[in-house]
């Protein structure tokens, strides 16, 4: 299929001129840390001198928030070849077979590794503990913490990393666009509230930034999710494709007030039950599966039984769980719930689908190179041809591992092949164009606007008149916000959020069948001629 082009209206969100910026030579700039960014970073020869920047406190990502935890073949009655099978179909046919087949290999020599890191995963009968979630057809998933995984995979991580001479951690540093010259990537240009901005010269630039949840106002995912890495890869030329493939997680805790806490798979696979305000099991209506189906599946269910009762939520029931195992595997859930007076041992958890997982993303190749030369990626902002389209549970933060990994061993190799030169390439960006600063954009406004925008138009049911609209919506708005010039991180993420949310609408008109993730009341089956990727570039 031929790309998809969007024009983004700046090719940098900033006017530099590099005699008045200061720079900094490295060997490789990893951007994002997080399970893909810190994987990385430790795969790269200590010889070489690395920059971690990450935009908000080091401990602050979708990787330390994951809950449920790791897919991983341990158990004897489990076999490779089932963990694949699941991850195919799951995939509705957008899986990249030999993708899936070196990810799933690989993955208990990751996790094993992890352990060597100094991760504690929870155990049993004197192995590791394997739990089943929604998709997967046998106990697979590894934990730790009950269920506050990814809290105890980054503490560890983090540790490493703290520890390591070679690699410097530049914390609270924005990264707000990559630099190209001559058509290869060649660092970025990075804020930070003490020395403005900052030109890294980097031999080889990893691109690790996570994902896209905070373009809707219902999402699992932490503030630092705003999408600026699929935004900077595009606007440098790299390729992006099947952006239109957003994941909902079927379970967000529903209460006023609380921040969108997700209630995780794992409490379906011990048991739990999802009701609908008049107490009625109804998933087994929708799917052979039910608690148990995939999540786009178990997603749609719970918008239809929501509009069939009228109720804004509906209700996920532990209640007949035994006190201990809710006690054991569900602490971070039961103590957030607690907070709220509900007590899981007797009353029933509101909830309701919010923005999750980014499948779509940067494309990149088995080796976590993406179309731009220098330029490699890994983790959530990436589109690996792992997950198709839907994305297994548990099987992200081993993507992250496995090409992480991968993207820091070939920056490394790549970075030694080459001497230093401290080359400052002779790069400017000006505003021309940017229209004059009369009034101050109210900057919040804008974001509850586009928010209820995408949660209307572009969320769980989609079709083309309202992806039109929302088109249109946004396009005028990225008229006078893109063009401008900010000197704020909320600025900057807010044009980001502003490209990403044209790359998505643009895909999801063009798919024009449901698949996966992407459903299209208009477009209801899957179309087998519509099985291949969506890319897009700029125009
Ligand atoms: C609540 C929750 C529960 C989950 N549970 C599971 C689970 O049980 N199992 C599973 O496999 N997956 C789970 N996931 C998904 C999984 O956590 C993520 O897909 C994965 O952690 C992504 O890792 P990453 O390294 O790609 O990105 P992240 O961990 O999100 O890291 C991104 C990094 O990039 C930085 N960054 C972003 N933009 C910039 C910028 N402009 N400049 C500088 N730095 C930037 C961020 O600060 C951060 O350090 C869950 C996700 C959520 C939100």
């Amino acid at each position: 299929m031929l790309s998809l082009t969007v024009a983004p209206k700046r090719r940098y969100l900033v006017p530099f001129n590099p005699k008045r910026i200061p720079h900094l030579f490295t060997d490789v700039l990893i951007v994002g840390a997080g399970i893909a960014g810190i994987r990385a970073a430790l795969s790269v020869d200590p010889k070489l001198h690395v920059v971690i920047a990450t935009k908000d406190r080091i401990d602050l990502s979708n990787s330390a928030w994951a809950q449920g935890g790791i897919a991983g073949v341990f158990d004897p009655e489990d076999a490779i070849a089932n963990h694949v099978a699941d991850t195919l179909a799951a995939g509705k046919g957008l899986c990249n077979p030999q993708i899936v087949e070196m990810v799933v290999r690989e993955a208990p020599e990751r996790i094993r590794e992890l352990e060597m890191l100094g991760t504690h995963f929870d155990q049993e009968n004197g192995g590791i503990a394997l739990t089943q979630e929604g998709g997967h057809s046998h106990r697979r998933v590894v934990h730790a913490l009950g269920d506050a995984t990814g809290k105890e995979i980054m503490r560890a991580l983090i540790d490493k990393v703290r520890g390591e001479p070679s690699l410097d951690v530049w914390e609270r540093t924005f990264t707000i666009d990559l630099l190209t010259y001559d058509g290869e990537c060649r660092g970025a240009i990075v804020w930070n509230p003490e020395h403005g901005k900052t030109f890294v010269w980097a031999k080889q630039t990893i691109l690790c930034t996570g994902g896209a949840g905070r373009l809707f106002r219902e999402t699992t995912n932490p503030e630092i999710a705003t999408a600026d890495g699929q935004a900077m890869a595009f606007r440098a030329g790299a390729e992006v494709r099947d952006m239109e493939l957003m994941q909902f997680h079927p379970t967000v805790l529903y209460i006023a007030g609380s921040s969108r806490h997700l209630i995780s798979e794992a409490v379906r696979g011990e048991g739990g039950l999802l009701r609908d305000v008049q107490g009625h099991r109804f998933m087994p209506e929708y799917d052979p599966a039910a608690e148990l189906a995939p999540r786009d599946v178990v997603s749609r269910a719970i918008t239809r039984q929501m509009e069939k009762t009228r109720h804004h939520c509906v209700y996920l029931d532990v209640t007949h769980l035994p006190k201990e195992l809710i006690a054991e595997r569900f602490p971070h859930i039961r103590k957030v719930c607690q907070e709220f007076g509900l007590d899981l041992t007797r009353d029933l958890i509101p909830v309701r689908p919010g923005a999750h997982y980014m499948i779509g993303g940067v494309s990149v190749d088995a080796e976590a190179r993406t179309t731009l030369p220098r330029l490699w990626a890994a983790g959530e902002v990436t589109s690996s041809g792992l997950h198709g389209a839907n994305r297994l549970a548990s099987n992200s933060l081993l993507e992250g591992l496995v090409f992480g990994l991968r993207a820091g061993r070939n920056a490394s190799a790549a970075a030694l092949s080459e001497p230093d030169r401290f080359t400052a390439y002779p790069l400017e960006s000006t505003l021309a164009d940017s229209p004059a600063l009369k009034d101050e954009l109210q900057l919040d406004d804008l974001l509850n606007s586009l928010n209820s925008e995408m949660g209307r138009h572009v969320g769980i049911d989609r079709d083309a008149a309202g992806l039109d609209s929302a088109l249109r919506q946004v396009e005028f708005w990225d008229r006078y916000v893109g063009p401008r010039e900010f000197a704020t991180v909320r600025g900057w993420e807010l044009q980001n959020l502003l490209l990403t949310a044209q790359l998505m609408i643009r895909t999801a008109l063009a798919r024009t069948e449901s698949r996966g993730v992407h459903y299209r009341t208009d477009f209801p089956q899957t179309d087998p001629r519509q099985a291949r990727h969506i890319p897009l570039i700029r125009a």
